[in-house]
């Protein structure tokens, strides 16, 4: 017997870790920065420890079924309804959920390319085909409705990210909605807001506010992270906002205990925790700001956590940036040969990015 033939699948990882990273060049990990995987520079809520540690001592338990405080709690934030709050093992467990809620065997989706690889890959796992619409890079990426309904052909989901990763780029809640009005009723619009809190832009979530009208959507879904903005990547925490009308579907495809005691208890301490996410956003700001007007190469505007830059050749200077201790993403690995993504770490993190990938492009030249 053999597991299916994925074969076409490249493992996602959030990139190796210190760690691994200096162990393989046999140097101390405190040699390196690590700016690969958009993690928060900050680490997390301190409030959010505080509660991991409190409930250390009670992990025998199995989490509680609902999670109904946290659950309200974030209900509450988007003036939503508590059924349309679907916690997942981060914002790719909730990818999970989306899929396995609408693909039957044979349905396509449509991703953005370049993009983020578990759209692809989690659509495969449901038997879905995947089809894609170019982001170019010709217009800097630029996102609007006409650009997906270009590419659409009835696919049960077309992904929106806003902002988008790697390159940055947003949608306005009016063009989403123009990509929802213009679709097929049987057509799922979901909107990845993973990088949302970093953005100057409205949230898509306005398109599902009914509580108990029918002025939601019922074909707009919008996904957000605990592992961003809030510093919990390795928590594992995130969820879809779901229409009204979806009732009590996640009963019926969520994964018993669909995220941990832990996840949770860290991710409501968190969500309180108003000053952490606005430090960390304006970290994220003035770092990106930082990372474009000082970079010696074309950096586009970004309202993520992070910076695309083009360096004509990525993969020697991410190894060039590498042995500076300086460890970045390479994005031919998003479909973008020629480009780094650097994440937007502390005011000295940033500033020694900058420093050692000039060094590396002066001396390429
Ligand atoms: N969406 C996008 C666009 C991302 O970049 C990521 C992670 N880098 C995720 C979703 C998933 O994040 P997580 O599973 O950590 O919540």
């Amino acid at each position: 017997m053999q597991p299916r033939d994925l074969s076409d699948h490249v493992a996602y990882k959030a990139g190796r870790g210190i760690e691994e990273v200096a162990r393989e060049l046999g140097r101390d990990p405190s040699e390196f920065v690590k700016l690969a995987s958009n993690e928060n520079p900050h680490g997390p809520s301190p409030a959010a420890a505080v509660a991991i540690r409190e409930h250390a001592s009670s992990t025998s338990s199995y989490p509680k079924a609902a999670h109904a405080d946290l659950v309200a709690a974030i209900a509450d934030r988007w003036a939503v309804e508590d059924e349309q709050i679907w916690l997942a093992n981060g914002g790719d467990g909730a990818i999970d959920y989306l899929h396995r809620a609408t693909i039957e065997p044979g349905d396509a989706v449509l991703v953005p390319t370049p993009g983020f690889a578990y759209y692809g890959m989690s659509s495969r796992f449901h038997h879905g085909e995947v089809r894609e619409y170019p982001l170019e890079r010709t217009n800097d990426f630029e996102q609007t409705a006409d650009r997906v309904l270009d590419s659409y052909d009835g696919e049960r989901i077309v992904w929106i990210t806003s902002p988008h990763n790697p390159t940055g780029t947003t949608m306005s809640v009016d063009e989403i909605e123009r990509v929802a009005v213009e679709t097929d009723d049987e057509t799922l619009v979901v909107v990845d807001e993973a990088y949302g809190e970093f953005a100057d832009l409205d949230s898509a979530v306005s398109l599902l506010q009914g509580r108990g009208t029918d002025d939601g959507r019922d074909d707009v879904a919008v996904l957000r992270t605990f592992s961003k903005a809030y510093g919990l990547a390795g928590i594992r925490l995130g969820y879809a906002i779901v229409p009204e009308e979806w009732g009590d579907a996640y009963a019926r495809v969520n994964t018993p205990f669909a995220a941990s005691e832990l996840a949770c208890r860290a991710g409501l301490a968190a969500l309180q925790d108003d000053e952490h996410v606005e430090r960390t956003v304006r970290t994220a700001r003035n770092s990106r700001e930082y990372l474009r007007d000082r970079i010696d190469a074309d950096v586009w505007p970004s309202e993520g956590n992070f910076v695309l830059v083009d360096v004509g050749e990525a993969t020697p200077v991410a190894e060039a940036l590498q042995d500076r201790g300086v460890i970045v993403r390479d994005c031919s690995s998003f479909g973008l040969p020629g480009c780094l993504r650097i994440t937007c770490g502390t005011e000295a993190e940033t500033e020694r990015a900058v420093e050692a990938l000039n060094a590396v492009l002066a001396g390429r030249d």
